[in-house]
Parts: C-alpha cells; structure tokens; sequence
C-alpha cells in the first residue's frame, strides 16, 4: 500500500533510491547530533536518515504520511514526529544544534529557506531538493537575473552549493519542473550581528523595484543625509556582492545615528 498524493501538500514522491541515497550523502557534518527531515513523506531519505547515529526528527503534516512512515520503520513513534515545520521552535532538541534535510514540499520552498535563516544560530548545515528555479536562486551570484533577496539574505549566513539537478520523472507524480539540489553551509558574513533588520530591509526595498538605482529604489526608506553621496546608490541592487550589502547597511546605521544626534 502506498499513499495517493495530495496536490495541496505538495506532495511529489522521489522514486529514485539513488538519488535519495545521494540526497542523504551530501550532509558533510556528522558531528551534529541531531537530525530534522521536512516532509518525509513515504520516507524514501528516512530510511538512509535512521541508519545514521543521531537523533531523528521529521516534520510532517500529513496524517497519512504518518500512519505510513509508523507501519513502515517501527522504530518511529510519536516521539519523532513535531508536527508542521512552519510552526515548530525546534524546542525538540534542547538547544542543541540541527541539521536540516528534505526533499521539500515546494509550495512552502521561500519560507523553509527563511525559516532557517531566522534559525541559523542552532543550524550549522542544510541539505535538501527545491525546484530547480528556487535552488538556482538561492545560489545565485550577482549581476544574473537570478540574483535576488533569496540569493543575498541565505548567502549572508551560509555558503551555499548548488549540487545536482533532478528529472520530472524520477518523482511519481511528476513536478510540472525540474528540482534542484543544494547544500547550506553556516557561515555567516561579518558585520551583520546588531543590524539584520536595517540590512533586510534595504535589500527586499532594494530588489523590490531592482531595475532602478538604489538612490530611487530606496527613497521610501528616507536615505539618512549624511549617506546620499554613497557611490553604491548609483548602482541597482543586482550590481551589489553580499558583503556590499552589509557595509551599505552598516554605513546606512552610522549615518542616520550621526544625523539623529
Ligand atoms: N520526502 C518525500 C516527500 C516529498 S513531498 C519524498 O521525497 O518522496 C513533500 C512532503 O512535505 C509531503 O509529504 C507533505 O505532506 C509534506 N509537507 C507539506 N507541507 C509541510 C509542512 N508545512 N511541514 C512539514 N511537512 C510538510
């Protein structure tokens, strides 16, 4: 028996045992004990995942899944299972750090992603499949079309490695697009503790319009005097490295402090 797909969950279900196996492999740091797969699923990656030496969990939203995976490796019980992904505090592991695994539900593919950035402090890597797109996206480098907030707010706290990229028809049912698989490696960029709000926000106001130069895609952000002949508000955001970001937005902080005292 196995489980009819609900289009609403996102539910793709890989079939390739080589690819799962590959998936799994592709987490480096066997050093962190503790394990949170997203979406198990039919649990094609939790086979591999249960013969690892770690404590395992697995973020699942469907009741079905559930029965299934429960039936399927009896050595799961409600202990492992913490519900909707969305949701959770990863409370589960006492503070300890986590890894992160999946082949993703790819209705919820920019909310995992920020998810874990909010997160990164207890997450040290990531591995798992988006569709091809969104893993594109999330490596992308500057001045391509790819390049964006996603691209810049993951890479200012972890490197990222676009690994492999997955046929339609290794999943039953087929994705309407190809997957793409990367790795997430914490590592983040120096100059971001104190002002990640500042740094957010002028990076989505900044690609929010990302034809225009800074100096005008900004306005609405009131560009702090002091700050106005910065030579970066004459490029658009495409044109700027994530570091660039991060020295704009410490600058952007100094000189709206010098203005308001
Ligand atoms: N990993 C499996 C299934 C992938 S399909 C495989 O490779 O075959 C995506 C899975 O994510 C589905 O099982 C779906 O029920 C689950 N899912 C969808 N939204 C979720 C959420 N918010 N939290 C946790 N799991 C979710």
């Amino acid at each position: 028996m196995s489980i009819k797909a609900k289009k609403h969950l996102g539910q793709h279900f890989l079939t390739d045992e080589n690819i799962a196996a590959k998936i799994v492999h592709s987490l480096l740091q066997e050093q962190i004990p503790n394990i949170l797969e997203i979406g198990p699923g039919m649990g094609v990656l939790t086979k591999y995942l249960l013969q690892k030496d770690k404590a395992l969990f697995l973020a699942e939203i469907d009741s079905e899944s559930i029965a299934y995976l429960k039936d399927h490796y009896p050595t799961l019980t409600d202990h492992n299972f913490v519900g909707d992904f969305l949701k959770t505090d990863f409370g589960f592991t006492n503070g300890e750090p986590l890894t992160v695994i999946g082949n993703f539900p790819y209705n919820i593919s920019s909310q995992i992603l920020f998810k874990i950035i909010a997160h990164y402090k207890q997450i040290p890597e990531m591995a798992g499949m988006f569709q091809k797109e969104v893993a594109e996206r999330t490596a992308a480098v500057p001045r391509t079309k790819d390049y964006g907030i996603l691209s810049v707010m993951v890479q200012a706290y972890y490197d990222v490695k676009y690994l492999f990229t997955v046929n339609e028809n290794v999943f039953n049912p087929p994705p309407k697009v190809k997957s793409g698989v990367i790795r997430l490696t914490r590592n983040p960029k120096p100059g971001l503790e104190g002002n990640e709000i500042l740094f957010k926000n002028i990076v989505k106001t900044g690609f929010n319009q990302r034809r225009k130069k800074l100096s005008n895609a900004l306005k609405i952000l009131n560009i702090p005097e002091n700050l106005k002949n910065h030579p970066f508000l004459g490029k658009r955001a495409e044109e700027l490295s994530v570091e660039e970001f991060i020295s704009f937005a410490t600058e952007w902080k100094k000189a709206a402090d010098q203005s308001a005292s």
